[in-house]
């Protein structure tokens, strides 16, 4: 990449980041223009949901607690029953990319503003793609309306967010960026935002597994998630993305995990392809090494490294390297289905990235 000639797109998002700041709930929605949100959030944050809902008053339309992983299209149908019946004109998502891909969902056939509380570091608050899952398979678009208007980080809302899950969500996030730094499209400005995402959540993830609650650490972690969903929905991913849509979409692995697993094995296999890109990332990560740094980032801390421990099967992975190559995409280097294999192999047994 380099300052000679580029193309850089911005995304028109209106961004509201800090401690309690989820008290502006209100004069987000009048600045956005609009009078009634219904309020989206998964099962498992029925109490949050009701709480944002119960704050804004007569300005919730209702609250819809069903959000799911991957948008299942009956579920969207719904939501977008639910959305057209109770005369909402926005749809406010809360939690993480469950909640905030359901309400692309609406958004996309509706054109109804979204405005997003992000909960994990997933980042999709900060893109204009979107999911929908049909009859097993998902497919995945880019449609500019449902980008999030206004986005409120509030780190608090994310205290409770185990460890566990914090580790990986946050290595996710380190994904969008790591791949940001060698894409095809990427440009100096996202560039910057991806060096910088990256370093404050490897500065901020260790402080969380000392410590859940340090706030400051919790605020540093949602800052670098912001910067790397932004990368996301800038540029274009490659291989790392492709294999964990492939894991996450035809063997059903959770999400953020198999993105923390495969991510240093992706890296080494691109690492000679694209040394700049490698070396901006090892020095976010404060190591010599970029594939080896986040292997690292995630063992100690605690996150799985091994796709086995996760619930894929050995005998999947001659299908899972299949379906990696079956489209052609752009990769820094080409896709070699040997080396695909047995990246594939070491993600599997949790084997250090070679
Ligand atoms: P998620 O939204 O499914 O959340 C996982 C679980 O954690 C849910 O039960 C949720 O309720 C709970 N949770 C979330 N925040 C919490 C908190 N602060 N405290 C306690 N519990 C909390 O998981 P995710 O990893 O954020 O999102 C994954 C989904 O998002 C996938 O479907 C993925 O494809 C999609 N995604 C889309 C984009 C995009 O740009 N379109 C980007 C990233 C992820």
């Amino acid at each position: 990449m380099s300052t000679s000639g580029f193309v850089y797109n911005g995304r028109a998002t209106r961004v509201v980041f800090g401690s309690g700041s989820r008290v502006h709930l209100e004069r987000e929605l009048l600045a956005l223009g609009v009078k009634r949100a219904l309020v989206l959030c998964s099962p498992e944050q029925h109490a949050l949901g009701a709480s944002l809902a119960e704050q804004l008053g007569s300005r919730s339309a209702d609250l819809f607690d069903r959000a799911a992983m991957h948008v299942p299209i009956e579920l969207a149908l719904e939501a977008r029953t639910v959305a057209a019946s109770t005369n909402a004109d926005c749809i406010l998502a809360v939690g993480g990319g469950s909640a905030i891909g359901l309400a692309k969902a609406i958004a996309l056939e509706s054109s109804l503003p979204v405005l997003a509380v992000p909960t994990t570091y997933a980042g999709s608050e900060m893109t204009p793609i979107y999911g929908l899952t049909e009859a097993g398979l998902k497919r995945t678009g880019t449609d500019i309306r449902v980008l999030p208007k206004t986005v409120i980080y509030d780190p608090d809302l994310t205290l409770t967010l185990p460890v566990g899950m914090s580790v990986t969500s946050g290595i996710n996030a380190i994904a969008h960026a790591a791949e940001g730094l060698y894409s095809r499209d990427a440009n100096p400005l996202t560039s910057l935002m991806a060096e910088e995402g990256i370093t404050a959540l490897s500065r901020s993830l260790p402080n969380i597994v000392a410590n859940p609650g340090d706030r400051s650490a919790r605020a540093d972690a949602l800052y670098g998630s912001w910067l790397c969903g932004a990368v996301l929905g800038s540029v274009g991913m490659a291989l790392h993305h492709k294999l964990c849509h492939t894991l996450g979409g035809s063997f059903n692995l959770p999400h953020a995990p198999t993105h923390t697993i495969v991510l240093p094995h992706a890296l080494a296999y691109n690492a000679e392809a694209a040394p700049d890109a490698m070396k901006r990332i090892a020095r976010a990560v404060g190591h010599e090494n970029a594939a080896q740094g986040l292997f690292e980032l995630a063992r100690a801390n605690g996150a799985p490294v091994a796709l086995k421990e996760i619930g894929m099967r050995e005998d999947q992975l001659d299908q899972a390297a299949d379906i990696s190559c079956s489209n052609a995409y752009w990769n820094p280097r080409p896709l070699e289905r040997d080396a695909i294999r047995a990246l594939l192999q070491r993600a599997f047994e949790g084997s250090a990235p070679s």
